[in-house]
């Protein structure tokens, strides 16, 4: 059987990883020119660590990952106000750079990846499903995934455009990682925030002397500024902190976007299927898309083994659906707490932080905070769709 996975973020390279060992031949693109490193810190746990532990990468992923015991929201002095301890229960959560993830299945995967190319056109006809690529390049192939993000080309193409699927969840999201050797000392290995009502900004000391800055910002408009590090040294120019030294060094790769959850009534159409964040995304508020996108690829591996197309693709939605409806449920009530949009919720959450502290109030805190977080954090993936 053939595969073509357009798109070698987590999901695709974690569903190529399975397929090419189930005796598939798998092909992928993507859109960037090369592998995409860093990114922004991402919280991994639950179903998707799972797959990962089964695909034998735990120990790498340790070796990867950043201690990650305790948040405290800050000042425009830098001065704590309130903030978290980790309690023990919720120390397996694995922080790590997104693309330390994405490079942690790619070194074991190896199906040959086409960089700078996407999916231009798709042509199906019952047998098998013909792909135009970028340049003219042809394949044809027994399924082609879109595997391509919440912003998915494959989607575009096949399902329609995006506004039909896409749920912008009313702020916009930037992240970036700068080397500096005194902020990077300045902030250390804690989750450091700053919140003024409508705006988050978060930093957390990496391995180099890097740091990996985070930027939310509430935003009724959903298209995207033509020039996003302006628009960040804009609003959040004059907030104090390490922001002043920080903003006039973003990167170039700035990452930037709107905060969206995608929902579908079908994840597949004949011979095409979506995967990962291109027909589930859950948003960075839900904290479980990674997860989510590798526990997505394991169960559609799993139903694509029993040999019959339709029935697979029907079963690994029914597999899915369920917990990601949850998930994205729990992402939409997390927004108030992430990026507080009063100065009343602010202090309401910092209240909530401090009794927090008292002993035996972590849990019920963590329930409170995320209701039913709890239980998903620890859901095994054979269990997803028992919801
Ligand atoms: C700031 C932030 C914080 C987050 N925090 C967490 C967290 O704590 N925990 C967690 O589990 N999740 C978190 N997430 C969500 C998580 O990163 C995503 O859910 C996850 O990366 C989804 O994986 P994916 O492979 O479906 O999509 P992506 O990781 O988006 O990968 C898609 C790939 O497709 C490529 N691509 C895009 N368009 C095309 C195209 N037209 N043609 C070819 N290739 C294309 C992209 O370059 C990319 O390589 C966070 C997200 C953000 C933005």
């Amino acid at each position: 059987m053939r595969a073509l996975i357009c798109g070698a973020g987590i999901a695709g390279l974690t569903l190529a990883w399975h397929l090419e060992r189930a005796g598939w031949h798998v092909e992928m693109v993507e859109r960037a020119p090369e592998f995409r490193t860093g990114g922004y810190m991402i919280d991994f746990y639950g179903a998707g660590y799972e797959v990962a532990e089964r695909m034998g990468l735990a120990a790498r992923l340790h070796e990867r990952r950043y201690p990650f015991t305790e948040l405290d929201y800050v000042n425009r002095d830098g001065l704590r106000t309130s903030g978290f301890v980790l309690p023990p229960s919720f120390r397996e959560v694995v922080s790590l750079l997104r693309g330390d993830l994405a490079r942690t299945v790619a070194e074991e995967v190896r199906a040959p990846v086409r960089y700078a190319c996407t999916v231009e056109a798709v042509h199906q006809d019952g047998q098998d499903v013909t792909v135009t690529l970028t340049g003219g390049l042809r394949r044809t192939v027994d399924l082609l995934v879109g595997a391509d993000g919440a912003h998915s080309r494959v989607r575009e193409l096949v399902f329609g455009p995006e506004d039909g699927y896409v749920r912008y969840l009313g702020h916009h999201v930037a992240a970036c990682i700068l080397t500096d050797r005194e902020l990077n000392a300045q902030v250390g290995q804690r989750y450091q925030m700053l919140t003024v009502p409508g705006l988050m900004a978060g930093a957390y000391a990496l391995r180099q002397d890097r740091l990996a800055l985070l930027f939310l910002r509430r935003e009724a408009d959903p298209s995207l500024p033509a020039d996003p590090a302006a628009t960040l040294r804009d609003h959040f120019g004059e907030l104090g902190w390490i922001l002043p030294a920080a903003l006039p060094r973003l990167p170039a790769d700035l990452y930037y976007d709107q905060v969206t959850q995608v929902r579908m009534e079908s994840w597949s159409r004949g011979r095409v299927v979506l995967l990962g964040d291109a027909c589930q995304a859950v948003s960075l508020f839900a904290a479980h898309g990674a997860s989510m996108a590798m526990a997505a690829a394991w169960i559609l591996a799993d139903e694509l083994r029993g040999g019959d197309l339709a029935v697979a693709l029907a079963r690994y939605e029914e597999r899915m659906r369920p917990t990601i409806a949850e998930v994205q449920e729990l992402g939409r009530r997390f927004i108030e707490w992430m990026a507080p949009s009063s100065r009343l919720r602010i202090t309401v959450r910092d209240w909530t932080f401090r009794l927090a502290t008292l002993p035996g109030a972590d849990r019920l805190f963590l329930n409170f905070l995320t209701p039913g977080g709890h239980n998903l954090i620890r859901r095994r993936v054979d269990q997803l769709a028992g919801g």
